[in-house]
């Protein structure tokens, strides 16, 4: 049921960032109410200012460690640092966000009686033994490594989900995402779409970390949202968790090949460490999404990539000429 009647009232937490502003437009566009709650920790004002003179946008500060009092429908919980150099830069933070974050999300979705829905992650896996990776596997996560503010901290907020669903019969929905990519991704954050694309692009040597060997599946941004979309409207007795994500697994290898050859780029792979549990494979069984939601990741890679490319290209153009003109 609708608070306001007319319009839905969303409100996503996150919406600054990458997956979160691509949402945001996508809920405005269909006529939504929006209120983007975020920190900017890692949001770009950049990913949201074309919204800023939107009726239907709103954009409040705000850390999701501290509990909320906002009038909403729907909750979409996206807050929280997702490239691994972010997420291990305050590690006590990242996992107050994911917990604490949780917390105050779901007593906010508790005294308004709306559905929430929390972007959890592949990550719950961790370095997995099953392959793809199915919804009933519980993973092999290191409570105590570098990723685990992340990885422990996104598994404890599921266990909160279903806690508050059980104790308080709320409405829950819970998407585990694989790697995405596309526009928007944060230049510096490290993640290995955009590292390649900006290190192609600038003739920079490409960091294969390891021997190059280990496995992504990379879904396209438009893709995920709509799995999103379709989960948040999904029926009340399904709570998830459900994996999204693109089924086509690539080496780390095979992905800086193609980008070399979509850029034509002259850049030379280089070897680097390997981060600490940095999982070796990682592939989602999509069977779920597609039975419950009729839904699949469409984007072939190299499509996405050209489009990936394309946004990177432009925003390099872009700072080159706001450096020329501020040293005029
Ligand atoms: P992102 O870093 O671009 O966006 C995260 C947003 O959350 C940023 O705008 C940041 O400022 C904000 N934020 C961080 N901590 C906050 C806090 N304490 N309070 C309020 N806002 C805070 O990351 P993304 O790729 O857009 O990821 C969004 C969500 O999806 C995250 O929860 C992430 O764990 C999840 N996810 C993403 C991927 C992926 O491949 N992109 C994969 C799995 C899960
Ligand atoms: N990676 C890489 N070079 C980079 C950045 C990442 O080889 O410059 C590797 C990283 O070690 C991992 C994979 O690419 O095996 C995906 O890394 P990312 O940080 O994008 O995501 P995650 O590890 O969380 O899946």
């Amino acid at each position: 049921m609708r608070m306001f009647g007319g319009r839905k009232r969303v409100l996503v937490t996150g919406g600054a960032g990458f997956l979160g502003s691509h949402l945001v437009d996508r809920l405005i566009a269909r006529g939504d109410e929006v209120l983007c709650a975020d920190n900017m920790f890692t949001g770009d004002k950049r990913n949201i200012v074309h919204l800023l003179d939107n009726s239907l946008f709103e954009f409040l500060r705000h850390d999701v460690t501290n509990p909320l009092s906002v009038e909403v429908d729907e909750i979409y919980n996206l807050a929280c640092p997702a490239s691994p150099f972010h997420y291990q830069h305050d590690s006590i933070q990242t996992a107050k966000t994911n917990v604490l974050g949780a917390i105050n999300m779901l007593s906010l979705a508790q005294r308004l009686r709306a559905r929430i829905l929390q972007a959890s992650t592949s990550e719950v896996y961790g370095d997995p033994t099953e392959h793809p990776q199915k919804e009933s596997y519980w993973g092999r996560v290191n409570p105590i490594g570098p990723r685990a503010c992340y990885d422990e901290g996104k598994r404890c907020a599921e266990t909160l989900f279903f806690d508050f669903r059980r104790q308080h019969g709320l409405d829950i929905k819970i998407a585990r995402i694989f790697n995405t990519y596309g526009p928007r991704m944060n230049v510096g954050d490290g993640r290995v779409v955009s590292n390649f694309i900006i290190q192609a692009l600038t003739g920079e040597p490409i960091t294969i970390f390891g021997d190059g060997e280990q496995t992504r599946s990379f879904c396209y941004v438009d893709d995920l949202i709509e799995g999103l979309m379709r989960l948040m409207d999904a029926p009340a007795d399904f709570p998830g968790p459900i994996n999204l994500g693109n089924e086509d697994e690539f080496t780390i290898r095979e992905l800086a090949e193609q980008v070399i050859e979509l850029t034509g780029s002259v850049s030379k792979l280089v070897s680097c460490p390997l981060p600490e549990d940095d999982p070796r494979q990682r592939q989602p069984d999509a069977n779920l999404a597609r039975e419950v939601l009729d839904w699949e990741a469409t984007t072939r890679l190299r499509e996405g990539l050209r489009h990936t490319i394309d946004y990177f290209e432009a925003l390099l153009k872009e700072e080159q000429s706001i450096e020329l003109n501020a040293a005029k």
